[in-house]
């Protein structure tokens, strides 16, 4: 077998999205699986839908989740450019070829021309073909047309009976009725060769073994083939993915306001927890495994273990996921990550914002959840004077309002704000007075968090506030109680 070539070649039309973000990632696992070549091509050819920034914005983001492709536009390789517009140039003299083999031939059709038979089309409810009026004209009149500088693009001649088909490594055989077939676009009046045409030349320029995209394709494969076999080229091999769903009715899409990668890492999401999530949607390791590093990934992954129908994106799992990861993590690079989400929750909080973060680290499954879970230290929360009746820790507004009066002195003379004194003033005290701990810490902790779930215990919390901002939250507290 030759060595595997697989690529991913995403328009730059905006972000990543996940169901692109997975084609890649197979694509580069399969090479890798494979001691094989991953490419990165981008398909620039409808410049009207391209968006500025986002050629710049995909490689970040296979960066980010460490698919690194051997060659591609800005690490270069020996069959670029990668860029298709900087082939521009490359591709008319193939549709040339096929016009010469009778496979393709010049159109000069107006679009007021074609804009009508549309329209009739659409009365009639038939879909739009476009008639092959342009294959009657003479070959060398046609060339004459072109050189004399008309307009014109170049359309594939579509067989007008029989099948078209190929195999695809995971859907199997695919045929479809050739008179279904519109004689499609391949070079444009522009100058450009559209996707359709551009695919195939270029998958074939650089030597592409394996072909990983959509089943959005699925339908438009059997073209391609004809092109193939129009050129008398070798096929690869075809591998189409199935859509990655929000829920069973609809795919995945920005329009909605699904999140894209970068959406995803925004929020605090670790690109690690989402390559290993968005691998298990649509591939089966084929035991129950869930955790894979992208390195184990690149052992594990098979063609065996894809799955033919379509995926459901669960964020909630993802978050689960996500969480299982931000645990992992060694603290150090958990604060790293947490630090600029604690610095957008509390500015300038020159406290012990590192304690902080050690309390925190394995709560929030996503970093953008950090700001919320630490607010309570900037601002006291309101709060109702139920959040005092635990029924376990045996407490109350009227216990509470005992408790507090109990702790207030104890916590006033202690000197040493540390959390070992704290703790060494408090629990002692507690025990001699005959109360229970729980009918101390819980008022104690409701009344300077106005929380029942907080990151850390009564004296940790009590630390983390300072001596005085937390007597003055006791304070406030007894005050609300005696009323
Ligand atoms: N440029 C196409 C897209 O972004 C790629 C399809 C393919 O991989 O052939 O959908």
């Amino acid at each position: 077998m030759p060595q595997v070539r697989t690529r991913f070649a995403p328009s730059p039309t905006g972000y990543l999205h996940l169901g692109g973000l997975r084609t890649a990632l197979y694509a580069y696992l399969f090479a890798r699986k494979n001691g094989g070549v991953f490419i990165l091509r981008i398909e620039d050819t409808d410049q009207e839908r391209e968006v500025a920034g986002a050629e710049e914005q995909l490689r970040k983001s296979l960066k980010l989740a460490g698919l690194t492709y051997d060659e591609g536009p800005d690490v270069g390789g020996s069959y670029g450019p990668y860029v298709q517009s900087e082939r521009k140039g490359s591709y008319a003299p193939y549709a040339w070829a096929l016009v010469e083999k009778g496979a393709a031939y010049p159109c000069f059709c107006t679009k007021g021309r074609l804009d009508q038979a549309r329209t009739e089309a659409e009365r009639e409810g038939r879909t739009f073909k476009y008639d092959k009026r342009c294959m009657s004209i003479a070959k060398n009149e046609a060339r004459r047309r072109v050189e004399s500088g008309e307009k014109h693009v170049i359309r594939q001649n579509m067989p007008t009976d029989g099948a078209a088909s190929f195999d695809d490594a995971l859907f199997g055989h695919i045929e479809i009725d050739t008179a279904q077939l519109d004689d499609m676009v391949l070079m444009k009046a522009d100058g450009f060769p559209t996707y359709n045409f551009a695919n195939v030349v270029d998958d074939h320029l650089m030597g592409i073994t394996h072909v990983m995209r959509g089943t959005e394709y699925l339908s438009s494969t059997p073209k391609y083939n004809l092109l193939y076999e129009a050129f008398g080229w070798d096929k690869p091999v075809y591998i189409h993915l199935p859509l990655v769903m929000a829920d069973a009715t609809r795919k995945l899409s920005k329009r909605y306001g699904d999140p894209s990668f970068e959406d995803l890492l925004n929020e605090g999401y670790l690109p690690e927890a989402v390559v290993n999530y968005i691998a298990l949607l649509g591939w089966n390791p084929g035991d129950d495994r869930e955790f894979f590093t992208l390195g184990e990934l690149e052992q594990s992954f098979s063609l065996d273990g894809l799955s033919k129908s379509p995926s459901i994106f669960d964020k909630a799992k993802l978050t689960w996921m996500n969480g299982e990861y931000i645990r992992r993590l060694p603290f150090g690079r958990y604060y790293e990550l947490a630090k600029p989400w604690l610095e957008k929750a509390l500015p300038d909080w020159g406290r012990d914002p590192k304690r902080l973060a050690e309390l925190l680290h394995g709560r929030a499954e996503v970093l953008n959840r950090i700001p919320e879970m630490a607010a309570f230290i900037k601002a006291m929360p309101e709060y109702g004077l139920e959040l005092y009746t635990h029924k376990k820790m045996k407490s109350d507004p009227a216990v509470a309002r005992e408790s507090l009066a109990f702790v207030e002195p104890i916590l006033r003379a202690v000197e040493d704000w540390t959390e070992a004194s704290l703790h060494d003033s408090l629990m002692p005290a507690i025990t001699a007075s005959g109360r229970k701990n729980g009918a101390v810490l819980w008022p104690l902790r409701v009344a300077i968090s106005g929380l029942t779930s907080t990151p850390g215990g009564a004296t940790e919390i009590a630390y983390l506030l300072g001596k005085t901002e937390t007597l003055r939250r006791i304070t406030a507290a007894r005050e609300r109680l005696a009323l």
